[in-house]
């Protein structure tokens, strides 16, 4: 086994009651972190909390926040450090914009997209970056799509709050290297969480097929053949904010099942 040296160390996951968050929740407590945890439900993140408390067996602080909301993030930042007077390892991760046409949505859609994906991880990074450069250690990892590499037509408005997730982190590693604290991006391609069950419902539904079928189809375009387990992107983010990673920043991390062309 390898150790990754992030027992004790707190973490900050936002958007982590399900899906993607949630396993990359569970992987940082698998090795022994401690947890701050938000979503904007307080039922559902408590739960996820509770859940996670006894099944790792480390503290895990459940918080409602939406991350488009500032003044919320600034009082997460309070109760985080009430809690655990630091953060070390920051993941940023919010919900996704709605999918469609590029001609059915307005100026004031990509307003809104731009600020659930771009907006939170910038107001994520200042409310936290002050104790990483005190402690000289701090890692950030922002979740993004792969559409930072490559467009994804169905997607125009994701395809554009996005990128600025990828520049923003690059600029922002280059400037704090020197203090150990390090920067990178996740672009996930197709992983199977609700969303994306609900997708390929609604395929089923519209071609008159079963869900199995749906779900063959979409796999076949990717590939690996299969659909991402969101396990093992906890897994990916768990090395990427180890004490092992100190040399990697400023990267964005496909992990799509082979789908991106380019270099
Ligand atoms: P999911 O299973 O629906 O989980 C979304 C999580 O985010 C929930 O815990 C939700 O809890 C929370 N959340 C949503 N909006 C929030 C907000 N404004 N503030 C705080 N928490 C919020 O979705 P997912 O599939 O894991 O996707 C996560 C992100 O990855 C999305 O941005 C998605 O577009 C992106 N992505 C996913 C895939 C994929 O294949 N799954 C691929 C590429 C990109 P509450 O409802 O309680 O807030």
């Amino acid at each position: 086994t390898m150790d990754l040296n992030i027992k004790g160390k707190i973490a900050v996951v936002t958007a982590a009651s399900k899906g993607l968050g949630r396993a990359v929740a569970e992987a940082f407590a698998k090795e022994g972190a401690n947890l701050a945890v938000c979503s904007r439900n307080e039922e559902r993140i408590n739960e996820a909390a509770n859940y996670i408390q006894s099944v790792y067996k480390v503290e895990v602080l459940p918080v409602v926040c939406d991350v488009t909301n500032p003044s919320a993030i600034n009082n997460m930042k309070k109760e985080v450090i009430k809690k655990f007077k630091t953060c070390h390892i920051l993941f940023t991760n919010a919900g996704g914009p709605p999918s469609g046409k590029l001609e059915n949505f307005t100026a004031e859609d990509f307003k809104k997209a731009i600020d659930l994906n771009l907006m939170s991880t910038i107001n994520l990074v200042y409310a936290f970056l002050p104790y990483m450069q005190k402690q000289k250690w701090g890692r950030i990892l922002a979740s993004t799509s792969s559409n930072v590499k490559q467009l994804l037509p169905q997607f125009p408005l994701s395809n554009v709050s996005r990128v600025g997730v990828a520049t923003f982190i690059k600029t922002f590693a280059q400037e704090f290297a020197h203090l150990n604290i390090t920067a990178n991006v996740l672009a996930p391609g197709l992983f199977l969480t609700e969303p994306t069950i609900e997708y390929l419902k609604n395929l089923a539904k519209r071609k008159g097929i079963k869900y199995d079928e749906a779900l063959e189809k979409v796999q076949k375009t990717i590939p690996a053949n299969k659909i991402g387990n969101p396990e093992d992107y906890g897994t990916l983010a768990a090395f990427l904010v180890s004490e092992h990673t100190s040399f990697i920043t400023g990267e964005t991390f496909l992990i799509d099942g082979g789908v991106y062309s380019g270099f």
